[in-house]
């Protein structure tokens, strides 16, 4: 369990916690490394406010793929998370993916995550357009 203020967007943040986890994929399997890759770029652009109007329908189906796809559980983690989120903030998903990005969008990122080699510690938000 993850807790977010009240000031954090959870679109933004499940954005930038899914591309981590994209970027954790060891890189041996299809499903694993493109599936959660196009998890990943839907989800931002749903944060940024350029998907298109079956986004979260293509998050569903992408999850349906990718589950239990992988030879480890990675991608089994990462779906149940997006899954999750999907769920338990579906105002907000549908909110962006009518009217764009939100003023929390602007705020600085909440959840930790390890810093990978050669970068800074500490959250980042993903790429947005304006
Ligand atoms: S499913 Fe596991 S073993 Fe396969 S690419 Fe992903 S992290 Fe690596």
């Amino acid at each position: 369990v993850v807790l977010l203020s009240e000031h954090a967007c959870p679109v933004a943040e499940t954005a930038r916690i899914a591309r981590w986890l994209a970027g954790e994929s060891s890189g041996q399997c299809g499903p694993c490394v493109h599936g959660l890759d196009a998890i990943a770029g839907t989800l931002e652009e749903v944060a940024g406010g350029v998907a298109g109007a079956n986004a979260t329908r293509r998050l569903v189906s992408l999850a349906s793929i990718v589950r239990r796809r992988g030879a480890c559980g990675h991608p089994d983690g990462a779906v149940n998370f997006v899954s999750s989120a999907l769920e338990t903030f579906a105002m907000e998903f549908a909110d962006h993916a009518r009217h764009g990005h939100c003023d929390a969008c602007m705020q600085p990122a909440e959840l930790p995550l390890p810093a990978r080699r050669g970068e800074a510690a500490g959250p980042t938000r993903p790429a947005r357009s304006s």
